[in-house]
């Protein structure tokens, strides 16, 4: 008899990896070509515009070209089966959980098709480039950002991933490296509400030690065998 019902998931660039998007931290990651301080910070937007919506620019163009990947689709086939409470908390920016089919998605650090129009605070599907400060459709002034949580920025929805941990049986996080709060905490506070809690990631996290149980890989294997676990109860 399966005891789990509700499910908290966090997922972080490790399940987009395979699909050809950098990682932050990895070899060849993002990081390592510019400093977070240079183009994800409010302070960086303000001292450098152009460099910053162009970094973005191409992001956004970037990951229209990439798949989603079998982990991506593993996950949305749980999402679509799975009778209980789940959501999916993504760390990450890209549009492959909803691609793949998923549904219950909640972007904590933004999207990276969104702009957000600082005079309006309207958010607006946005494709294209924003390096020619094009007008916010909302209110028409050119005062349009990526729509992505900076450092030292605060996260988005924290109520609603809070209330989902509040009645979650099982916490899983999957290709994050565990270096970025808030999201790095959750494993402790699903510990101190009871939930069991699993990681799946290529290597141990840095809060890896907070886990019940860790099970190493590729995500596009780790995950839909672990899919197939669930739908099949055969979770502890
Ligand atoms: P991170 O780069 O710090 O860590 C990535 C983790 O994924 C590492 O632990 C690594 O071991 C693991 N990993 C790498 N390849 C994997 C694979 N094939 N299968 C399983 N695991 C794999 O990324 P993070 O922890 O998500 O860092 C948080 C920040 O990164 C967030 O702010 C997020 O917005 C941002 N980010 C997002 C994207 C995206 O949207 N795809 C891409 C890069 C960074």
């Amino acid at each position: 008899m399966n005891a789990i019902r509700n499910i908290v998931i966090l997922t972080g660039a490790g399940i987009s990896a395979e699909s050809g998007i950098d990682t932050f931290r990895g070899g060849g990651g993002l990081w390592e070509q510019h400093r977070v301080e240079d183009v994800a910070t409010p302070e960086a937007f303000a001292r450098d515009p152009e460099l910053v919506l162009r970094f973005y620019d191409m992001r956004r163009a970037a990951i229209q070209e990439k798949q989603p990947n079998p982990a991506h689709f593993a996950l949305a086939k749980l999402d679509r089966e799975w009778p209980g409470d789940l959501l999916i908390v993504t760390q990450n920016v890209d549009d492959l959980h909803e691609r793949a089919g998923g549904r219950r998605v909640l972007h904590m650090h933004g999207e990276h098709l969104n702009a957000w129009c600082t005079a309006c605070d309207e958010r607006s599907r946005w494709t294209g480039p924003l390096i020619d400060r094009p007008a916010c459709p909302g209110c028409g002034e050119a005062a349009l950002r990526p729509d992505v949580v900076w450092f030292g920025e605060m996260p988005y929805r924290m109520e609603e991933i809070y209330a989902a941990m509040r009645d979650a049986h099982l916490f899983v996080s999957i290709g994050t490296s565990g270096a970025v709060y808030p999201a790095a905490g959750f494993v402790r506070d699903a510990r101190s509400l009871r939930a069991r809690t699993l990681e799946l990631n290529l290597e141990r996290s840095h809060g890896s030690g907070w886990f019940d149980e860790t099970r190493l890989g590729p995500a596009s294997e780790l995950v839909p065998a672990w899919v197939e676990e669930m739908l099949a109860g055969n979770a502890n």
